[in-house]
């Protein structure tokens, strides 16, 4: 067997065990009895809700990520990359044309194969729970409009990338590196206002007691807000969120209309306090830093295989093309993703924590911090006991029960 399809099947079926486990333990580690800090928040049915969300929420992802698995690998076996590309070279047009319509097709047989658990996940469990607002016209909008940027903005680059690795033998990789790189930093400054706007709508908070308090701590603070904004998440569901976007002029902070819903001015000033420690503590460079560190790994390690051969036969291709190697190299890299995404978890827990921190040393109100955080976790029914496993591989904030007992230890 060729080796490098050996090691992504390993890796495919290794991959969908270790969520399997994790996903598993999780359950497992549910605590019939209610922690004692959500005493009063949550009732004995409320709690019931919460976990029998978790128990829904993990068989549907058993479920889905094995029918991916599965279907995978058929597709893999059955030599559909092949079937794919010679549909693309039908079509006579040269290299670049013929990877577009390649992975433009392989693309919408992906969402093809995506939209009915997508559709599940949305109409039936959300809904069971009583979360999702989403009709069915913002649901097919979402599909509609996410495609078209894929097109309009995935493709090009795409385009460009095989182009570079076509006519740059050894520079290749630096120029789709430099590539890559510009265009993240384009998209932090313009996503906020030019392709969030797409999908929701962010209105600049009205006068009020809360914008006063807002602004207040944020002067007080010596942070230069570009924004305050209420987005309408109440479109898609009730649960409820704050966040921190963009760079420079187009920095801003958005808070769903959801949370100001539900919370008090003072637990808001918390969240947005928080929010703003991420950018105070650097986090937001850092990791956007990291991630370019990734972007020159990708190329660096994919320039070694472009033209493999045997990568090629591993996806039984009749023909050899640059743009078949950055797709398969993709599965290739897999098993490096994940090790770095549970290595940026790790690193964005850690900083979740310097935010808490951060916070409560400002703003001086603990107990508005702590209400907030169990709160947020009571409406958007979150897990109080998850396992070891699953935290350690994909929370990228910490367990709410370890937050609040940090924020007991702070001295102010
Ligand atoms: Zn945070």
């Amino acid at each position: 067997m060729n080796i490098y399809l050996l090691i992504i099947i390993i890796f495919l079926i290794l991959s969908y065990l270790i969520g399997f486990i994790s996903d598993y333990l999780n359950v497992k580690n549910m605590s019939e009895v209610l922690p004692k800090e959500f005493e009063g928040y949550y009732d004995a049915e409320k709690y019931k809700k919460s976990q029998n969300y978790l128990k829904d929420k993990t068989n549907f992802s058993f479920i889905s990520s094995l029918f991916v698995l599965v279907t995978g690998i058929v597709f893999i076996l059955a030599g559909g990359f092949n079937f794919v590309d010679k549909f693309a070279r039908s079509f006579g047009y040269g290299e670049i044309v013929s990877g577009m319509i390649f992975i433009s097709v392989l693309m919408l047989l992906l969402n093809i194969i995506k939209i009915p658990f997508s559709a599940y996940n949305t109409f039936v469990i959300e809904e069971k729970y009583g979360f999702n607002k989403t009709t069915i016209k913002t649901f097919i909008s979402d599909i509609i409009k996410n495609n078209l940027l894929l097109i309009l903005i995935g493709l090009p680059i795409f385009a460009v990338i095989v182009w570079f690795f076509m006519e740059f033998n050894s520079m290749a990789w630096v120029y789709a590196v430099l590539t890559v790189i510009f265009f993240e930093l384009l998209f932090t400054f313009i996503a906020p206002v030019l392709i969030m706007p797409l999908f929701n709508k962010y209105i600049p908070l009205e006068d009020g007691e809360l914008k006063t308090e807002l602004e207040n701590y944020a002067i007080r603070e010596n942070f230069k807000m570009k924004g305050l904004f209420k987005m309408d998440g109440s479109k898609r569901s009730t649960k409820s969120n704050a966040f921190f976007t963009g760079f420079g002029k187009f920095r801003r902070i958005v808070l769903f209309d959801t949370l100001i819903e539900k919370h008090t001015t003072q637990e808001l000033v918390s969240v947005l306090a928080h929010e703003m420690g991420h950018y105070k503590k650097g986090h937001i460079n850092k990791f956007m830093i990291m991630s370019f560190l990734n972007t020159i790994l990708i190329f660096f390690v994919l320039s070694f295989f472009i033209g493999n051969v045997g990568l090629f036969e591993a996806f039984s291709m009749e023909y050899v093309s640059v743009y078949g190697s950055l797709v398969f190299f993709g599965f290739l890299y897999t098993p490096i993703s994940m090790v770095l995404s549970v290595i940026q978890n790790v690193i964005s827990r850690k900083y979740e924590y310097e935010s808490d921190r951060y916070a409560v040393e400002t703003y001086k109100n603990p107990e508005a911090m702590t209400e907030a955080l169990k709160k947020l976790s009571v409406d958007n029914l979150s897990n109080l006991t998850p396992h070891k496993l699953k935290v350690f591989m994909e929370y990228s904030h910490p367990p709410v029960l370890e937050r609040i007992k940090a924020i007991k230890n702070i001295k102010i």
